[in-house]
């Protein structure tokens, strides 16, 4: 786990009230019956991007809690280039929007939990780190992840006991395999 906590700017008071929004974007995806997953995007101490999971709403599979936050940051700033900007999302990032951030020059990424499926900032790839890519992302990984595991685990458990059975053999139930 690699934590670097030396910011400037935000404090590890202000990493957890961000984060907290984050948790708070990721409810309000489980009351939608979407993956609780949420991402907020702060510059300069003030939110500029903040959004949850919205794949099955949307049907698009690019609607990413992380994807869906940095298109409102950009438009926020007038600008793709991110720089300055810190995300604040509840799981580690898919390859996607791993790719995403590392477009965006985004300076600082904090996670919660990893995700050993999908996760992508250091779990089954390092694309936020990558020294042959053109920019990299300083990241702070497993902050706040008790919270964050948690919403995924009791969102997944309230769907298991709806159900009663596999769904659609898609495998993609459970905290290890969300897929965002
Ligand atoms: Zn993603």
């Amino acid at each position: 786990m690699k934590s670097q906590l030396d910011i400037p700017a935000l404090n590890l008071n202000d990493d957890a009230r961000f984060m907290t929004v984050a948790l708070r974007e990721a409810a309000a995806a489980a009351e939608d019956g979407e993956i609780p997953i949420g991402a907020v995007i702060v510059y300069k101490a003030k939110i500029i991007g903040r959004a949850h999971n919205q794949r099955e709403r949307l049907s698009d599979p690019t609607a990413h809690a992380e994807m869906i936050a940095l298109t409102q940051a950009a438009a926020y700033l007038s600008s793709w280039r991110l720089c300055g900007c810190t995300m604040y999302v509840t799981l580690e990032p898919c390859a996607m929007c791993a790719g995403a951030l590392v477009l965006a020059r985004i300076d600082r990424l904090v996670y919660g939990p990893a995700d050993p499926k999908a996760g992508a900032c250091e779990t089954l790839y390092n694309i936020v780190n990558d020294k042959r890519l053109n920019h990299q992302v300083e990241v702070v990984s497993g902050f706040m992840a008790q919270p964050c595991r948690e919403i995924l685990q009791d969102f997944f458990a309230a769907k298991r006991q709806k159900t009663q059975k596999p769904e659609d053999g898609g495998g993609r139930d459970g905290v290890g395999n969300v897929c965002l």
